[in-house]
Parts: C-alpha cells; structure tokens; sequence
C-alpha cells in the first residue's frame, strides 16, 4: 500500500522529529545497497515517538523500523510506506545499581564504551558488532561468548500504537532471533549488568575487537553473517566446501576472507545479491540436504524475486 500526500502532511504538523519523502536508504544501510524510502520518519524521542506509533495505527499506514541497517537487504525498488528510525530515542538512564536503561536508538557500540567506563560487565564481549540497541534485542544479536538477549531484563514494545512493557521470557530470545521486530517496535531496554572495573572491560573488549579483526577483515561494505548456522554447523564451512568461496553475481560476491559474509564490491543491487543468495543455498542443499536460512532480514519489494524471505 502506498500512502496519500495527506500523510507526509499530517506527521510533519504534529511530530516534532524529521519527515523525508523519497530518501535514498543504501547510505544508511552497511552493504551501501537499496532504494529509497517513501517516507523517512525520525521521531525526535520517545514521546515523540510514542505519538507516531499511535497515529500509525490509527491510520493503519504502512511502516516498517530502520536500526543500524547492518542486518538487512534493502530492495533496488526502495520502500513503500513509512521507514521509522529510532535513532534519536537515546534516553539513558541508572535507575538502580548495574541496571541500565536505554532508548532502542543508542548505536551498541557507544552503549558499549559506556558500560566499560562505569565498570558494568556484560555486554564487552560483544564489542564490534555493528547497529543499535533495538537491533540488537530483535536480532538477539551475539557471538559463542553470549548474546544481548543474556542481559535483558525487560523490553518497552509498542504494538498497534499501545506500549507495554514485556519481560525477557515473553521476548522469547533464540539464536540470532525473538518475538520482536515486524509490528513489534522496540522503545526501550532495561539490562542487568555485573559490577566490575573499567580496566578489566577494556582489556576483555579489546581482546573481542582483536579477534574480530582478524576473522572479519573482508575489506568491502557487507552485512556480516548472510546465513545462520545450522544445528551442528557452520554456515560458511559449508559454503566453502561447495566451492563457493568468491563465487560472484555482478558486484556481489561471496567473501573471499569469510565464506558466510557477502560483500558488494561496488555497485552490486539487492537483486544481485539475492541471486547470489539463492544460488548458494542451491548448491549447499543440493551437495549436503541442508537448507541455509537467511540471518539478514528484507526490507521492501523483492517483486519478481519471490519472497525474500523465505
Ligand atoms: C561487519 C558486521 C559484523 C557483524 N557481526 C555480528 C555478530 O558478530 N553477531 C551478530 O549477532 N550480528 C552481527 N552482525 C549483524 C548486525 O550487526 C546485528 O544483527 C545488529 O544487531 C543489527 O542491528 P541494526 O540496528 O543494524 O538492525 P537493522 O539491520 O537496521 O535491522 C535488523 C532488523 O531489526 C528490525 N529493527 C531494527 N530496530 C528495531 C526496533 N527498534 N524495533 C523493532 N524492530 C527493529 C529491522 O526492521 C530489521 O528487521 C554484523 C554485521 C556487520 C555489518
């Protein structure tokens, strides 16, 4: 569905954040690749951002959420209804010892530096993943150290314009999933962390940032791990054992350096790396019975491409 110019109208009259129609999204994406968003919607914070959810369902518009964008594969044909970013919920509070609460805006690795410079443990290890705290929670983001689901206390969702707060077990965290996301909008997150010294978290952070330089030093825009692993594998071994290292579409092409990670080389489109995506989970099922899912999520109109999602 497509929105009405009353639309763009009616948000720019009663939110106090930004409304842009026909922003072009791939420079707010990793893989630097997509069309643009019919309307790009930047709440100014969390009351602002409350009123537009609740307008939203009113008016039963179109919308889906933007975090980081380090996660997702944005259609060449753009987005069709209202992209909302968060990025400037950024409320940060201590409402009792070791226990944070944060705005879904907060870019993790700043939430990161901040937990090590007042000595709080937990979230160190995840050092160097990319995007913000509402991704992080959708996408249960982690590493075999842990996830930031781990840490979660509780989670302030909006659905169908209400908010409610929901505990870590209604969250359902599992490997690199949860019940959020789609309609399900991350506000807010409450942590509980671990007292600790910031010399310790420094070192413990530089040791993950350390190694992941030396795993991940694919050179080009990508968005980290295409597929998820399956139960008693890895996603890029199997990739690499069907001769799939570097395997290319246009400009996408399979990492040379990590089999699991797709890069754009240039100018490569969402179509190009959906056909690659395609053609890999082909010759993995075809060589070994096993099907590889997708970790990254789709933004926008695949059309002739099926669903992306699957
Ligand atoms: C170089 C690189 C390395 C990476 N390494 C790792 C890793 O080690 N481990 C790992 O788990 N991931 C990794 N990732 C993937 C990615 O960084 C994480 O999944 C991250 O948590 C996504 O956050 P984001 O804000 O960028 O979300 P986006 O990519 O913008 O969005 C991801 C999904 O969440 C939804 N979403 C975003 N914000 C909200 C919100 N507030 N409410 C509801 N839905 C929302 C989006 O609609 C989309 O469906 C890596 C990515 C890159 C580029």
């Amino acid at each position: 569905m497509k929105l009405d110019g009353a639309c763009a109208e009616q948000l720019r009259l009663e939110l106090r954040g930004t409304v842009a129609a026909q922003v072009p999204l791939a420079p707010l994406t990793r893989w630097r690749i997509g069309g643009p968003a019919e309307l790009l919607v930047r709440p100014a914070d969390r009351d602002d951002a409350l009123h537009l959810f609740a307008l939203v369902a009113q008016q039963g518009w179109p919308y889906c959420l933007l975090g980081g964008g380090s996660n997702l594969l944005v259609a060449d044909a753009g987005v069709a209804g209202l992209v909302i970013q968060l990025d400037a919920v950024r409320l940060l509070e201590e409402p009792r010892p070791a226990c944070l609460r944060l705005g879904a805006g907060w870019p993790l690795p700043r939430l990161i530096a901040e937990t090590v410079r007042r000595g709080l443990a937990g979230l160190e290890h995840l050092a160097g993943i990319p995007g913000t705290v509402g991704g992080a929670v959708v996408m249960n983001a982690g590493v075999a150290a842990g996830c930031f689901g781990q840490r979660v206390q509780r989670v302030l969702v909006v659905e169908d314009g209400l908010a409610r707060w929901w505990s870590a077990a209604d969250c359902a965290f599992a490997y690199r999933d949860s019940a959020l996301g789609g309609r399900r909008v991350v506000l807010e997150v409450e942590l509980e962390l671990a007292p600790s010294t910031s010399a310790e978290l420094a070192a413990r952070r530089e040791a993950a940032l350390r190694h992941r330089r030396q795993a991940q030093r694919v050179g080009w825009p990508n968005a980290g791990s295409v597929f998820r692993n399956p139960p008693g594998y890895s996603a890029w071994q199997l990739i690499a054992a069907c001769g799939l290292r570097g395997e290319r579409c246009g400009d996408a092409q399979v990492s040379e350096q990590h089999c699991n990670f797709i890069v754009n080389r240039g100018t490569a489109t969402a179509a190009e790396v959906l056909t690659l995506i395609r053609r890999v989970q082909q010759r993995v099922a075809g060589a070994t019975g096993i099907c590889l899912e997708p970790e990254i999520h789709f933004l926008g109109d695949f059309g002739a491409m099926d669903d992306a999602n699957s």
